[in-house]
């Protein structure tokens, strides 16, 4: 049995022309991009050239990308960086300590934010409508005169929901406070031009565009005052000590340079794929789309059936060979009906039956027509399994 991955917002294969690129980095140009030897300038030059290129794709200059070990650190280091950075200033003295956030941020966002509670911050979380969107209005109001920083994901990992960043980003701007985004999801697969949406701080990551895992970057604007976290030789600008990894690096830029390249078509590709899938399976009866039917990602469905347990829906399809997600890949040991769902006002019951199916470059229609024909059917049988069902129908 041919397996089928539908699981492309968790993770992504490497691409392989992605892979023929970092090889030279690994065997043969191997230096270290502080050494003052050929080797070590080889790879500085391999170095800059992918910055260019990263940078490129979300109209920033080369010296305002750093590179990071994962989508996490960037994110750790853009909201302690910044709140850090403020407080250091102060010498003791008053400093701005309000920090904004949304409630379906990432978990190393929401966890960023809870430890800067636990150390003088104050942190508000912003609702989310019933589409999982933020409402600029929301942000404007939230803005004090002790806010720092606003945190806003572009698209969600879970619901595939497009954030209206670029208005938030021109309140943030008026309002003199930074504005930082995770775009990971979006990442090479919606056109972000950071100058344009008035965006300070972006984090993006390279396994999840058909890149290597534990090579991520975060864009600092020009100007924007952030305190490292890691210290020691002074790499990225200061900003990021630790030897660079070069051959991951190459293989991020080599991601970028194709996620853009085939951006509009593979997008629009998606679109049909997704939007066929989502169209048969609201025809299961009691089936609803978390998310906005359009404002969304291109390969993202996210869909809630009553009665039936995601997990089990999930080991159900890896049976027959399909890999799919409950919310996100982090939250799935967890047992705990997701914060992002209960956030868009689903009830914890709905919540647990939720099946994330997200596309990528390498899903074909006879997948989707495969997933079709099974899910119907699996989801039926659990239905009949479930004591749920009964207990709901008798209230
Ligand atoms: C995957 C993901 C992250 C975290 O990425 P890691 O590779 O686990 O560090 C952060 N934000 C979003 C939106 C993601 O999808």
């Amino acid at each position: 049995m041919k397996k089928i991955y539908l699981d492309y917002a968790s993770t992504t294969p490497v691409d392989k022309r992605v892979i023929k690129a970092m090889e030279p980095f690994l065997t043969k140009n191997y230096g270290n991009t502080m050494s003052l030897h050929s080797f070590g300038q080889e790879a500085k030059l391999a170095l800059e050239n992918s910055r260019q290129v990263l940078a490129d794709l979300i109209n920033a200059k080369p010296n305002e990308i750093i590179f990071t070990g994962s989508a996490t650190e960037s994110n750790n280091q853009a909201l302690k960086g910044v709140a850090l950075r403020e407080r250091s200033e102060s010498k003791g003295g008053q400093y701005k300590n309000h920090i904004i956030i949304s409630a379906i941020e990432h978990a190393c966002i929401m966890e960023s934010a809870k430890w800067l509670a636990k150390n003088g911050f104050e942190i508000t979380k912003l609702p989310v409508d019933k589409y999982g969107m933020v409402n600029p209005e929301d942000v404007k109001k939230a803005i004090t005169p002790k806010t720092i920083l606003v945190s806003v994901m572009h698209t969600s990992n879970e619901i595939g929901t497009i954030e209206p960043i670029a208005e938030i980003g021109k309140i943030c701007r008026e309002k003199g406070v930074y504005f930082h985004t995770d775009a990971v999801q979006s990442f090479g697969k919606i056109a972000i031009d950071v100058k344009k949406y008035n965006i300070d701080l972006l984090t993006g990551s390279a396994h999840k565009m058909y890149g290597p895992k534990g090579i991520a970057l975060l864009y600092v604007r020009e100007g924007v005052k952030i305190e490292p976290i890691l210290h020691g030789g002074g790499q990225e600008n200061g900003l990021r000590s630790s030897t660079v990894n070069v051959p991951a690096i190459v293989g991020f830029a080599k991601a970028a340079e194709l996620c853009k390249v085939e951006m509009k078509k593979e997008g629009a590709r998606q679109i049909k794929l997704r939007d066929k899938a989502i169209k048969e399976i609201l025809k299961i009866k009691g089936t609803r789309l978390n998310g906005h039917s359009e404002n969304r990602l291109p390969n993202n469905i996210n869909v809630s059936f009553p009665y039936i347990e995601g997990e089990s829906l999930i080991i159900r399809l890896d049976l027959e060979g399909i890999a799919c997600s409950t919310g996100s890949a982090c939250s799935s040991y967890k047992l705990e009906p997701s914060y992002v769902l209960l956030a868009i006002g689903l009830k914890p019951e709905e919540a647990h039956g939720s099946l994330r199916i997200s596309l990528g470059r390498f899903t074909t229609e006879k997948e989707i027509n495969h997933l079709l024909k099974v899910l119907p059917k699996i989801v039926k049988q659990l239905e009949l399994m479930s004591p749920f069902k009964k207990k709901y129908e008798k209230e």
